[in-house]
């Protein structure tokens, strides 16, 4: 059901809720003076620099710029819509929505989203009952009985069961008053080739219902209970259901993977619920696809250590490659994915013996010998070195062979150390000169130097050299830099971090000075917004003050690259006072007096004396003065 969220449940959970905590669910956070950092969520990188200021409430990347109060993450982590973002919130503090009535256009904008939520829970239902009280359900809950599981784990995972029928769901929607064409978004059902009509999607297969970590079901997979094709089914993606970015189990999984700083991911539905069964539960699953790199950010939010199970040397093979494929897709962007990286995420690969899939090495072997497995289990470069030695041998001609197969995942590593490190081992492991393999991995490293200069130039990205990768924050980092001169930086930080100031920076006019039309622009939202705050800002405590203030311009710009401009500016640690601010004012007026403020004075004395001539003769000059501001800005640029 669609609702209206008003303004004082708004501030009601803006002074319960804590931005760490609602954070510190996605993105392991560490203490860091008066802030928290932690690894970004939103853009790849090594070095935290995803700040949060508790005291301010809000949060900004330095090394993306993504910024903005507890709602706005919640919104750009999850997808999801304000309302959404404040239902969740609101949820978890307990705080009570009273429902108010949509307008039309809302309720048209809100409820796509929430309907498909309901098609979806609704379809749950249906599959749950069929499993559970027909004869078909029967059939296949003896089936999943034969496969080992528990009563206790197909309730906690909610599976159903798909009926044989060409349109039992789709009669199941119509007599609820459903319009197929919903249903038919939700992926549930199909629309027949001649147009007359729809037909289920999932027929005669056991449903494994797919949930986001806010328990919503965003889709299903289905999979049959013979031998015939396809094994599994999947809903196709929906406005609610994304598969590189979803994976199964996690809803289930990610306390414990936060407790134990560790995620096993296995490849199928049956695997990961033999999992949980075995008591294995900081356990997920991908829906279908290979691990992305939008896998692997998620889950950086849970656990730093991640342990890929595959049932063959050759599955262990290939995603060990695709993560390195990722890195250097990444890298390749300029965004570093540290996906194997010791001190970051923590990749291993553990390939269980004899062809077992988890579910089978479970069920004879245990749990114990599951975890002394995985203890025992390689990080992907040892593991890549394993398998070729495994598959070449050590004979001179396996040795180059070996070399060949490796040398471009050696010079994919690109922390220097770290991969001296690995090729000093593989010279070790198979007894031939470091040197010899240093200059295979060299070879590989010039290219993809001239690679990385030639894409740079094609996409005119603005560093001009190949320094490693990081240089992309600091790329990245100039933007906030580059708006703005520093003096008008600070006053805007000064207004977001010492509102009692505003009234002085509106009673000096002081935003008319402003070059930068951005900064001005933000400063005088700054003074119109000044009103709301006033009484609250008197009011409270500073620090309270502080956090009102922060996060509550947040909750008023749509604009992302503002919110982004405003966190950056209003996170920095200073410590205003009076005298500080209006040292900074004063500075910042002579700046401009120097440069032709007291010109804009004459000019403005010239129009109320309607002066024609000598307004003439003004404007001349101010445009002559603005040329030359702009050279000598340009000047200061070039010679940075
Ligand atoms: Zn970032």
């Amino acid at each position: 059901m669609a609702t209206i969220i008003s303004e004082n449940t708004i501030s009601e959970i803006k002074n319960t809720a804590d931005i760490v905590d609602i954070v510190s669910e996605f993105v392991l956070l560490k203490k860091a003076g008066r802030n928290f950092v932690g690894l970004c969520p939103f853009h790849s990188e090594k070095t935290p620099s995803f700040t949060v200021s508790p005291e301010k409430q809000i949060f900004y990347c330095f090394g993306c710029g993504v910024g903005g109060n507890l709602f706005s993450f919640l919104m750009k982590h999850n997808g999801i819509s304000f309302p959404e973002a404040v239902k969740m919130i609101a949820g978890r503090y307990g705080i009570e929505i009273p429902d108010q009535k949509l307008s039309p256009i809302q309720e048209k904008r809100m409820s796509e989203r929430e309907s498909l939520f309901d098609v979806n829970r609704k379809a749950l239902d249906f599959f749950r009952n069929v499993l559970f009280n027909s004869s078909e359900g029967k059939r296949a809950m003896a089936y999943l009985e034969k496969r080992g599981l528990e009563e206790k784990t197909i309730c906690r995972f909610n599976l159903g069961y798909a009926p044989s029928g060409w349109d039992t769901l789709v009669h199941f929607f119509l007599k609820k008053q459903v319009p197929p064409e919903l249903i038919e978004k939700s992926g549930l059902i199909v629309s027949k080739k001649n147009k007359n009509g729809f037909y289920d999607r999932f027929r005669n297969r056991i449903i494994f219902p797919i949930f986001d970590v806010n328990m919503q079901v965003i889709g299903f997979g289905g999979r049959v209970l013979d031998d015939s094709l396809p094994k599994y089914l999947n809903s196709p993606e929906t406005d609610v259901y994304n598969k590189s970015r979803s994976l199964y189990g996690l809803h289930l999984a990610r306390q414990k993977c936060r407790e134990t700083g560790s995620v096993f991911i296995a490849e199928g539905y049956l695997d990961l619920l033999s999992l949980h069964q075995h008591g294995i539960e900081n356990s997920v699953a991908t829906l279908g696809t290979a691990l992305t790199a939008d896998h692997i950010r998620l889950l950086k939010g849970y656990a730093d250590r991640m342990i890929l199970v595959y049932d063959s040397d050759q599955a262990g093979i290939r995603a060990a490659r695709r993560c390195i494929d990722i890195f250097w897709k990444e890298h390749v962007n300029f965004r570093k994915e540290d996906v194997f990286r010791k001190e970051n995420v923590d990749t291993r690969i553990l390939v269980l013996t004899d062809g077992h899939d988890p579910d089978s090495y479970l069920l004879e072997f245990g749990a114990e010998a599951f975890f002394n497995a995985a203890k025992k289990a390689p990080g992907i470069i040892s593991f890549l070195m394993e398998s070729a030695i495994k598959k070449y041998g050590i004979s001179v001609e396996g040795k180059i062979r070996i070399v060949s197969e490796l040398k471009e995942t050696l010079a994919a590593i690109d922390d220097g150390v770290a991969r001296s490190l690995y090729i000093k081992e593989l010279a070790e492991l198979i007894s031939i000169d470091e040197s010899a393999v240093l200059e295979k991995v060299r070879e590989v490293l010039v290219k993809k130097k001239n690679d990385i200069r030639r894409i740079n130039r094609s996409n005119g990205f603005p560093c001009p050299n190949f320094k490693g990768p990081d240089n992309s924050n600091k790329c990245r980092e100039k933007t906030i830099s580059e708006i703005g001169s520093r003096l008008e930086r600070q006053i805007i930080s000064m207004m977001l971090q010492f509102p009692e100031i505003l009234p002085e920076i509106d009673r000096r006019n002081l935003l008319d000075n402003f070059e930068d039309q951005l900064l001005k622009s933000i400063g005088q939202t700054l003074l119109t917004l000044k009103g709301n705050f006033q009484s609250r800002v008197l009011s409270t405590q500073p620090t309270a003050r502080d956090c009102v203030h922060a996060s509550e311009i947040m909750s008023r710009i749509d604009d992302k690259e503002i919110r982004g401009i405003i966190a950056a500016l209003a996170i920095t640690e200073n410590f205003w006072d009076n005298e500080g601010c209006m040292k900074l004012i004063a500075q910042f007026e002579d700046s401009r007096n120097r440069s032709g403020s007291d010109l804009l004075r004459k000019i403005k004395a010239a129009e109320a004396a309607n002066d024609h001539e000598l307004l003439m003769r003004l404007l001349e000059e101010k445009q002559k003065l603005a040329v030359i501001n702009k050279q000598q800005k340009l000047n200061q640029r070039g010679g940075k």
